[in-house]
């Protein structure tokens, strides 16, 4: 029997919208998932296809590889962002659902924000993936509640400075610039804008925002800041006749209070991180294992910087598929990373449109991602074999309709559990 696992999720400790227990319910449920069930989760492919009389051959065969990985899944990974917070509530419910007695694993990890200077392109933003382990392993529902409550507490111990310093970074310095350039601006004008408030804005913003992937749970420290954060503070203060007018007037691109958010303000540089991470590695009771999530990711963003909107354009995704991999050789090579994300569904739905030639346009688009997963992931596998790294795999869902489903993506990520424990073998 091949089981499968998902080594890369979000909940709402960081920017996904279903809590941890909710995460832990919707693992444990996949068990018995009808073809109908799975079928309803493929939406909007199917409702598209159905619409434009398309064959659905294909989809059911879609539907039915998804339904086999979700009811066989027998890992699950938490890599909330640079967070672990939310790892005891998932824990507690998955042993309270009885996923112990299932055979079911459960990994604690994270995802942490970096930032790397690449080749010809200069700086971009970059995330790794750790995932934690101990001498008695990595599934923390192999041992006893107190077993499990000590190693999360030895983790804390052993790593939980260094999140917080990303944090402080992340929350920092694009936020510091800009809110020192609005200031400056209006000086003698207005009161001064305290990052006080501005996290309160980012906030309510969050909360009331019909985008799930802005839904940022309290608890988390880190506070995602947008252009229109600093309109509505300064429409609130008697400048412009709208948020949506100040932010046309003062922070479009290019107009007078635009500060571009370029990753090396944002982040800690990748070096640094991994440096950091490998030093402690030598004396920490918890281990971190450590590696590159979605290198996909990047081709595809430096393919768009290149090539402008013809993402799938040929000479764009050559020079990115180059560029992303001599940054995994210099990672590699150097020792400081032991895989890489080769197994990942790396694309967004949109919207669901309502004329049919947005619909076509939808369909093909969608198409050309699946095209462009395939034929990444590939590249992906290919380059960890050739450099002796190990693979992980993952859908990186964050539970909204828009993002991929826990353990199956959009219904093509299928990653077998056995590489899991290679993951984890010293
Ligand atoms: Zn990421
Ligand atoms: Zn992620």
């Amino acid at each position: 029997m091949t089981y499968f696992a998902d080594l890369h999720t979000h909940t709402s400790a960081s920017d996904g919208l279903a809590s941890p227990r909710e995460l832990a319910r919707t693992f444990m449920e996949y068990d018995g998932l009808t073809l109908d069930e799975v079928l309803d989760a493929l939406e909007p492919e199917a409702e598209f296809s159905a619409k434009l009389g398309l064959d659905n051959t294909q989809l059911t065969g879609l539907a039915k590889a998804t339904r086999d990985v979700a009811n066989h899944l027998r890992t699950v990974g938490k890599t909330d962002h640079n967070t672990l917070l939310g790892t005891e509530e998932m824990l507690d419910e998955l042993r309270r659902l009885g996923a112990r007695e299932r055979g079911k694993r459960f990994i604690v990890g994270a995802e942490i924000n970096a930032s790397h200077e690449f080749q010809h392109i200069g700086y971009h933003s970059l995330h790794l993936l750790v995932y934690f382990q101990d001498a008695r392993g990595f599934d923390l529902l192999a041992r006893t509640e107190e077993e499990a409550r000590d190693f999360v507490k030895a983790l804390r111990d052993d790593h939980l400075d260094l999140f917080n310093r990303i944090i402080a970074g992340l929350n920092k310095s694009w936020l510091n610039e800009k809110r020192d350039r609005v200031n400056e601006h209006f000086k003698g004008q207005i009161p001064p804008i305290t990052e006080e408030e501005l996290k309160a804005q980012s906030k309510r913003r969050a909360a009331k925002s019909c985008d799930p992937s802005s839904i940022i749970n309290t608890a988390n420290q880190y506070v995602p800041l947008v252009q229109t954060d600093f309109a509505e503070l300064l429409y609130a203060r008697g400048i412009g006749q709208s948020p949506e007018k100040v932010t046309d007037d003062y922070f479009a691109r290019n107009a007078v209070l635009y500060v571009p958010s370029t990753p090396n303000q944002l982040t800690v540089p990748t070096d640094e991180v991994l440096r950091e991470l490998n030093r402690k590695n030598r004396r920490a009771k918890v281990r971190a294992e450590i590696g590159l999530a979605h290198p996909a990711g990047y081709v595809r963003a430096i393919a768009r910087k290149i090539e402008g909107d013809g993402f799938y354009g040929r000479r764009g995704v050559g020079e990115a598929f180059n560029i992303v991999g001599s940054a995994i050789d210099t990672f590699a090579r150097s020792g400081q990373i032991r895989f890489i994300e080769t197994d990942y569904p790396g694309y967004r739905r949109k919207a669901a449109s309502s004329t049919e030639q947005e619909m076509r346009q939808h369909l093909a688009d969608l198409q050309n991602d699946r095209e462009f997963t395939r034929i990444s992931t590939l590249w992906a596998r290919q380059k960890a074999s050739e450099l002796g790294i190990l693979a992980s795999g993952g859908s990186d869902t964050h539970s909204t309709e828009m993002t991929p489903r826990l353990g199956y993506g959009f219904g093509d990520l299928a990653f077998p559990d056995d590489k899991v424990d290679r993951l984890f073998q010293r």
